[in-house]
């Protein structure tokens, strides 16, 4: 529970604009509780453990994972939202789930099924998140799908086309006319650059592949690491890398809570509805801090995820996934029953959606074992 009120602006349980399928109220919990419990015991819950973040599970066990990320996303969202009078358990529904639809091998499979799926109508992992609690999960007697809230559901679609968002009824309609989300997903969408950011200068220098020389450069790092070298002369390997990075979280946190704060008293909104027609995403960093913050991620971007060790297993990954695509199309009949079952009964289209579903939701070790079976290679 929150030590502070709800305030106003919050999203509030009693103002929910509901689930698809009415159900009687939960007994002892809250209904965001509710959804987060639901997105807690879901399979693809489960899987995020074995899919990379962006370093294959298997390359070693301290780096994240898409489960870890989200834990991490979840405890920075959950100090925000708590700090600012946010509905908490909404927050966290949204952090846990933010990945769901992310396919094996990160980006790089995303990328590989986006091409599979061109002519298909494409595939997005933003918008696969929100299929995977609408309809891919199979758990519950009386509805498809998790059933959750309407402000979950909001919070996890953080972007969309225009023609997607045509077919999603009033979930779309924001993408339509330019409203924005609740603060509760403004908040989980700005934790999730927190986290990564920040956890993968850690995972880069474990892997060798970032210096504390280059990444001296970086004026978010560089100003804790100062700091820290001032305080602790003697500091050195991991402990030294992990004083410089909580430090640069609790930074930028700061930074997010005061800049957001200020706003909010500024802008004196009544309800979720005032900041949902707001003309602009309301928690944000101060401009100093929000362009250190891009900085470090165009750094990433260069150093880290097009790095060629990293690339190298993303052209690994790339073709896994095409083959894999390419295989199910051909022969449906090589995937379970239930997948089977529903790309046999459609046109060629329906069929792409149902192959794209399956092989998005397989872990990065599932996804080599299908294709070292079904192509015998290695
Ligand atoms: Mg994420």
């Amino acid at each position: 529970m929150s030590r502070i009120a709800l305030a106003p602006f919050a999203a509030h349980e009693k103002q929910s604009r509901g689930r698809v399928y009415e159900e009687a109220p939960p007994a002892y919990r809250g209904e965001f509780q509710r959804d987060r419990d639901r997105i807690v015991h879901s399979t693809g819950f489960r899987r995020l453990v074995y899919k990379t973040q962006v370093f294959v599970n298997h390359e070693g066990d301290h780096y994240r994972t898409r489960l870890t990320h989200s834990l991490e996303v979840a405890q920075i969202a959950r100090t925000v939202a708590d700090v600012l009078g946010l509905n908490e358990s909404l927050v966290e529904a949204i952090s846990l789930a933010h990945d769901l639809g992310h396919t094996p091998f990160g980006h790089a499979g995303q990328d590989a099924l986006n091409a599979c799926m061109r002519d298909y109508g494409g595939f997005e992992h933003n918008l696969q998140s929100l299929r995977v609690v609408d309809h891919l999960e199979v758990k519950y007697a009386d509805f498809p799908g998790l059933n959750l809230t309407f402000e979950t559901r909001e919070g996890i679609l953080k972007h969309c086309s225009a023609r997607n968002a045509k077919e999603l009824g009033e979930l779309g309609e924001r993408f339509l006319q330019r409203r924005q989300a609740g603060l509760e997903a403004q908040v989980a969408n700005i934790a999730d650059a927190i986290a990564y950011n920040n956890h993968d200068v850690d995972d880069g220098i474990r892997a060798g592949l970032l210096s504390i020389e280059k990444l001296r450069e970086q004026a978010l790092f560089e100003t804790q690491f100062t700091a820290v070298r001032k305080r602790y002369p003697e500091l050195e390997g991991r402990r030294l890398i992990y004083e410089i990075i909580r430090r640069m979280i609790n930074y930028v946190v700061t930074d997010l809570i005061d800049t957001t704060q200020a706003k909010l008293k500024q802008l004196n909104l009544t309800s979720i509805d005032d900041v949902r027609n707001h003309g602009s995403s309301i928690v944000t960093f101060s401009d100093k801090v929000h362009e250190q913050h891009v900085a470090l991620k165009s750094f990433l971007m260069k150093n880290l995820y097009k790095h060629d060790k990293v690339s190298e297993m993303t052209d690994k990954a790339k073709r896994m996934v095409e083959k894999l695509f390419e295989h199910y199309m051909a022969i449906p009949a090589h995937m379970p029953e239930e997948f089977h079952a529903s790309a046999s009964s459609g046109d060629e289209a329906e069929r792409a959606r149902v192959v794209a579903d399956y092989v998005a939701g397989m872990t990065d070790r599932y996804a080599i074992a299908e294709f070292e079976r079904l192509t015998s290679e290695r």
